[in-house]
């Protein structure tokens, strides 16, 4: 099944709307079940330049899961290359859902110590093969910011004057910066604790410009770090499907919607502000709650 950019559509949020704010969600996580989201508009550019270059394989790192292995893993077969992941720690029985998704695309898994992980740089040098096409975990880097720049093309987003998404490496926040209008204000709300330097690495992807969309990027809706779900944040997304019909994940998503929430209580948004969030996808990532926990899948 290929990704298909026609499934996306622009959601209202009425429970996140007033009198004087308009909120709606753009729901990438629309464009397959598997590949959702903003990790295949990363991928784009890295796919283009492996083939115009002939590499064979498409090699990146992650772990067990990972939205961007499972989606490097499909966009390589969808552009007839091979994969490779390097998959962070252990192999465990059962494999997860995630894991087994790539192999099902045709990756090939190996499996680097945690220890090692830290220097992907060594992995590469020992791997002596012309032939492979090296992306950074996440996707990180400018051709991955470029990508995500066309999140904003896939429909009129002109009218919006805040555009709010979750934040990993911040590769996706930089390419939308990138895309935005000068009226318009990103709000990027980060998913790790305690990440400081992710307003310098989001502005290392930023070409030098005068006229720029501003940035800012919220540190205090991470719900104890990095994939960490409390129960409080399972019953907001049990919540938030039973009003709005909106699925969300637990890593990266529904940490953006309970943000925004708190964000709109405070009041945050001038009256009047038109906020368009970005549904960056990533439910692949339920599966690895035990079964019935959420009522979506
Ligand atoms: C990877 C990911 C993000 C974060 O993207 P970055 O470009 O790394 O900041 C957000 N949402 C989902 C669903 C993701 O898989």
């Amino acid at each position: 099944m290929y990704a298909k950019l026609q499934n996306i559509k622009v959601q209202p949020l009425p429970h996140f709307s007033s009198g004087d704010i308009h909120t709606d969600i753009l729901r990438l996580d629309l464009l397959h079940p598997v590949v959702s989201g903003n990790k295949w508009f990363k991928l784009k550019y890295y796919l283009s330049e492996a083939l115009a270059g002939n590499y064979h394989t498409l090699a990146s790192f992650g772990g067990a899961y990972s939205n961007h292995i499972v989606a490097t893993a499909f966009a390589a077969r969808e552009a007839g290359l091979t994969s490779i992941g390097y998959i962070r720690g252990e192999k465990t029985t059962p494999l997860s859902p995630t894991l087994r998704n790539a192999m099902e695309y045709g990756m090939k898994l190996e499996y680097v110590s945690r220890e090692a992980f830290r220097h992907t740089e060594s992995i590469m040098a020992a791997t002596a093969d012309s032939g492979i096409y090296w992306v950074r975990e996440g996707g990180f880097g400018t051709l991955g910011a470029k990508g995500a720049a066309d999140i904003l093309s896939v429909t009129d987003t002109s009218s919006y004057s805040h555009i709010i998404c979750a934040v990993g490496t911040g590769t996706m926040l930089a390419g939308l910066v990138q895309a935005a209008l000068p009226h318009q204000q990103l709000v990027g709300i980060s998913v790790l604790k305690n990440h400081f330097g992710l307003e310098q690495e989001v502005g290392s992807l930023l070409p030098q410009k005068e006229e720029q969309a501003s940035f800012t990027i919220e540190q205090d809706f991470h719900f104890g770090g990095y994939a960490k779900h409390p129960q409080e944040l399972i019953r907001f997304m049990q919540d938030l499907w039973a009003q709005e019909q909106l699925p969300t994940d637990i890593v990266y998503t529904s940490k953006l919607l309970y943000a925004v929430k708190q964000l709109l209580a405070l009041p945050y948004f001038p009256a009047g502000s038109r906020l368009l969030l970005i549904h960056s996808g990533g439910l692949q990532g339920n599966a690895s709650l035990p079964a019935g926990t959420l009522p979506f899948s």
